[in-house]
């Protein structure tokens, strides 16, 4: 198969319930795109007929382009991980057809972490101006000190 790449991979089982035992190795890239979150992995498995059950093992490499939850700037992030399922009557099984792309994608979703930061100690937007923390403060952050200190004096006196 040609690692192209592609938005939707189904493998038709009807041979691999010829006989037990029998294999279909498959080698695929898919993306996906959704709202900030551009998907692009590596797919590399097979399937196997055992004892009449589908049997799918597959080795998956992503790569996460999104932006930092706190700052918006671009983030690039990397995950690898294996499947290991058994196939059985499902959502991604529609006949005799089984949408590996699409387990694919569901198993991808559940292995992402949360949300994606730039940096552990990203300091983020400035949630007055939207000025990016990371660059330098911003005027409004001398207020907010300059606030405190009102509040101080305003003790003190
Ligand atoms: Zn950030
Ligand atoms: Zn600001």
């Amino acid at each position: 198969m040609n690692n192209y790449i592609i938005s939707s991979m189904k493998i038709d089982l009807i041979s691999l319930f010829s006989s037990d035992g029998f294999e279909i190795p498959f080698n695929f890239k898919i993306s996906s795109k959704e709202q900030a979150l551009d998907i692009t992995a590596d797919v590399v498995g097979i399937l196997k007929n055992f004892s009449g059950m589908a049997h799918l093992e597959a080795d998956v490499g992503v790569v996460i382009n999104t932006q930092c939850a706190r700052c918006l700037e671009p983030v690039k992030s990397e995950i690898e991980f294996t499947i290991i399922e058994k196939v059985e009557d499902d959502e991604n099984l529609d006949g005799s057809l089984l949408d590996v792309g699409n387990i694919v994608l569901q198993n991808i979703h559940l292995n992402l972490p949360i949300r994606f930061v730039c940096d552990p100690n990203c300091k983020g937007l400035c949630p007055k101006c939207g000025a990016n923390l990371n660059n330098g403060l911003c005027k409004c952050d001398n207020e907010i000190v300059d606030e405190r200190f009102s509040v101080l004096k305003k003790l003190l006196d």
